[in-house]
């Protein structure tokens, strides 16, 4: 998507939930529209609602990486052929 066309959107709308995590995700790509998004951020209680749920998750995700996997789960993640390490 053209990047000076969400600028304008955002300016009034709010953008739609994965266009957000995708401008959080990849703001050193284009910090002109992470830039028009925190403009639009700070008084948009809806996309403040989204980003605190969306870190909430990315911590969990994160917890959940560092935590040891069983030796059943690392079975089934290998019978999936993904290659997980055993702990
Ligand atoms: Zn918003």
């Amino acid at each position: 998507m053209d990047s000076s066309y969400q600028v304008k959107r955002f300016q009034i709308n709010c953008p739609a939930s994965e266009v957000i995590e995708k401008i959080l995700l990849q703001a050193y790509k284009n910090p002109v529209l992470m830039q028009v998004f925190e403009e639009h951020f700070v008084s948009c209680s809806r996309c403040q609602k989204f980003v605190k749920n969306i870190r909430t998750y990315y911590e969990i995700l994160e917890a959940e990486l560092e935590k040891p996997i069983s030796a059943k789960v690392a079975r089934f993640a290998d019978s999936l052929g993904t290659g997980c390490k055993k702990s």
